[in-house]
């Protein structure tokens, strides 16, 4: 890749692994986040490392790729990138108070994109004042060996964009798919009344998670089964696609499973915390 500057917005579970594909593909990375993050330069690393174990990146391009990316609590340091893709909590609110500060502090943007799961691009991109140099640019889990990436158009967003967004992806590796704005897009849409079926399984007793995890890689071929993606999204990301879901279509068959609100209420969001369906946690 050529050597652009990206910025990213968010240094969660996405924005980080974001950070780490654009600087591994030779671009220089502006990481954002709204609270200090002491552990990030050592948790940057380990991910990376984990990468490498897993043959998607060479151990001794870690150093380099480390020095790509500079992690900031400054939104004016977004400046000067070609992209600024937000990866922040899942809730619109949220996201709205960020695009509403970046437009008042960069006064170069070009290309903002949100790696929201299933908000409604039209409306995020309403809080800024550039709404056709927006779109959504969503990402998968972990986005460093997913291929795809869900390329959604809001109602303003422009050809130029939509072209420029593509171009970066082709540089990635990535297999774009163009939707119109649809809740959910196209994967969540299918993927989540799954996983919200197995949380109702779980909690009706008929199979405990292993189990109905195991049904799903050895019957239907998953790769993983509906209870471990969860955990590995975040009970958190999952509740708010659903309602989410719920919210636009008004259509009760997405209604969240009331055992993943009670585990979002007592704090078990998955993989990320340590325990969610699964614990993670090591004994002793
Ligand atoms: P996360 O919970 O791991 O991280 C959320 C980030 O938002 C953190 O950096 C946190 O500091 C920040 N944040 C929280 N409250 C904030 C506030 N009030 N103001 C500013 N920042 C705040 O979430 P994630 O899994 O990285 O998800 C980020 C985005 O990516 C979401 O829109 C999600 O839907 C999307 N996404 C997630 C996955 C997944 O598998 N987790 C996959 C694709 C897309």
């Amino acid at each position: 890749m050529e050597t652009i500057k990206i910025g990213i917005l968010g240094a969660g579970t996405m924005g980080k692994q974001l950070a780490l594909l654009f600087a591994a593909n030779n671009a220089s990375v502006r990481i954002w986040n709204h609270r200090y993050q002491q552990n990030f330069q050592a948790e940057f690393e380990r991910l990376a490392l984990i990468q490498s174990r897993l043959g998607l990146l060479e151990k001794d391009k870690i150093t380099a790729i480390t020095e790509r990316v500079i992690y900031t609590n400054e939104l004016a340091e977004m400046s000067g990138c070609e992209l600024i893709l937000e990866a922040v909590k899942e809730d619109k609110v949220v996201k709205a108070n960020i695009f509403k500060q970046l437009v008042q502090v960069v006064l170069d943007l070009r290309i903002i994109a949100t790696n929201t799961s299933t908000l409604s691009i039209t409306e995020l991109a309403s809080h800024t004042d550039i709404p056709d140099q927006f779109l959504g640019l969503h990402f998968f889990n972990p986005p460093m060996s997913m291929k795809l990436v869900e390329v959604v158009k809001g109602e303003l967003t422009s050809d130029k964009t939509l072209q420029s967004a593509l171009k970066i992806l082709q540089l990635l590796g990535k297999q774009a798919v163009v939707l119109p704005e649809t809740p959910g897009f196209v994967v969540n849409r299918l993927l989540f009344p799954m996983i919200n079926e197995a949380v109702l399984l779980l909690s009706e007793g008929v199979a405990d998670a292993k189990t109905i995890d195991s049904c799903m890689r050895l019957g239907a071929n998953h790769p993983m089964g509906p209870l471990e993606l969860a955990d590995l999204i975040g009970l958190d990301i999952c509740l708010s696609i659903l309602e989410t879901l719920v919210e636009e279509t008004g259509d009760g068959k997405y209604r969240p499973a009331p055992l993943l609100k009670k585990y979002v209420r007592a704090g078990k969001l998955g993989k990320k915390i340590g325990i969610g369906f699964y614990s993670y946690r090591k004994r002793g």
